[in-house]
C-alpha cells in the first residue's frame, strides 16, 4: 500500500536473462523454480528468457504464476526487416511483457529515445506490456545530471501515448553504473529517482496514471538488497540480471528473502 494515494501496486520482478541460457537450460530452470514458489505470493513474475528460448518456456510457464516476456521488439509491424521480430509475433508466443531500451541495446545497438519510443507504441499496439528501461551513466551521475538524463528519457518515452496507454507501461530506473557491476544505487538514491519519475508521469496524466504504473528498480539486485530496495515507496518491483540467472538466488529475490527455506 502506498501511503500518500492509497493506491496498491502489486510488485513486478522480472528477470533479464539477457543473451543467457538455451532452451534447455531454460526448461530446467523453470522445472525447479516453479515447485519452490507459494502458492500465495502477492507478486507479478516475470522471466524474459531470450527469443529463442520463448516458446520452451510458454508451454512450461502455462497455467503457472509466473508470466513471459521478450527482450526486445521490432518498432515495425511487419515486412522486410531481417532478422527482427515483431510485437504481434511475441503475443502470439504467449509473451505479455517486453524490455524496452535497455541501456545495453542503448549502447551496443545505438537505440535512441524516439526508436524507444516507437518500440513501445509498437509493443502497445499488440497489447504487450513495455518495460522502459531509463538511467544514467556513471559520469553524469558524478556531475549532477541524473535528473536531467531521466527526465529526458521518460519525456521521450512518452512521446504520443494516451494516458490510458501509459497506464499500461512500467518504467526500470536502471542506473548504467550499477548493471552488471556489483554497486547498488542506495535505497535513498534511486527512491529519488524514483519519485522524479513518478512525478514526471503525474505533471503530464495527473495522479491517477502516476500511482498506477509501475516503477521497478535495477542494478545488481541481490538477494541481499531486495527487501531494503522493496521497502521505498515508490520502488515497486525489480528488473534483476545477473542474480536472475541462478535458480536459489531469484528465488531468495521473489521472495525477499536472503535465506531459502533449504538455507541456502
Ligand atoms: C539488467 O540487465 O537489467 C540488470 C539490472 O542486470 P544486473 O542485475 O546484472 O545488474
Amino acid at each position: 500500500m502506498n501511503a500518500s494515494t492509497d493506491t496498491f501496486r502489486k510488485p513486478l520482478i522480472v528477470a533479464n536473462w539477457k543473451m543467457n541460457k538455451d532452451i534447455s537450460e531454460t526448461e530446467v530452470f523453470i522445472k525447479s523454480f516453479l515447485p519452490h514458489l507459494p502458492k500465495e505470493l502477492n507478486r507479478d513474475m516475470v522471466l524474459c528468457p531470450p527469443f529463442t528460448a520463448l516458446q520452451s518456456a510458454a508451454c512450461l510457464l502455462k497455467g503457472s504464476s509466473v508470466m513471459l516476456g521478450a527482450q526486445n521488439v521490432s518498432e515495425n509491424k511487419d515486412g522486410a526487416y531481417t532478422g527482427e521480430v515483431s510485437a504481434r509475433m511475441l503475443a502470439s508466443l504467449g509473451c505479455q511483457f517486453v524490455i524496452v531500451g535497455h541501456s545495453e541495446r542503448r549502447e551496443y545497438q545505438k537505440e535512441t529515445d524516439a526508436l524507444v519510443n516507437k518500440k513501445i507504441l509498437a509493443a502497445r499496439s499488440a497489447d504487450l506490456v513495455p518495460i522502459v528501461c531509463v538511467g544514467e551513466k556513471l559520469e553524469e551521475r558524478e556531475t549532477n545530471k541524473t535528473m536531467t538524463v531521466v527526465s529526458h528519457q521518460v519525456k521521450a518515452a512518452l512521446e504520443n501515448l494516451p494516458s490510458t496507454e501509459t497506464k499500461k507501461l512500467a518504467f526500470a530506473y536502471e542506473p548504467i553504473w550499477a548493471i552488471g557491476t556489483g554497486k547498488t544505487a542506495t535505497p535513498d538514491q534511486a527512491q529519488e529517482v524514483h519519485a522524479k519519475i513518478r512525478d514526471l508521469i503525474k505533471e503530464s496524466y495527473g495522479s491517477q496514471t502516476a500511482h498506477s504504473v509501475r516503477i521497478l528498480y535495477g542494478g545488481s539486485v541481490k538477494p541481499e538488497n531486495m527487501a531494503e530496495l522493496m521497502a521505498c515507496e515508490d520502488i515497486d518491483g525489480a528488473l534483476v540480471g545477473g542474480a536472475s540467472l541462478e535458480l536459489n538466488s531469484f528465488l531468495k529475490i521473489v521472495l525477499y528473502q536472503t535465506k531459502t527455506l533449504a538455507g541456502k
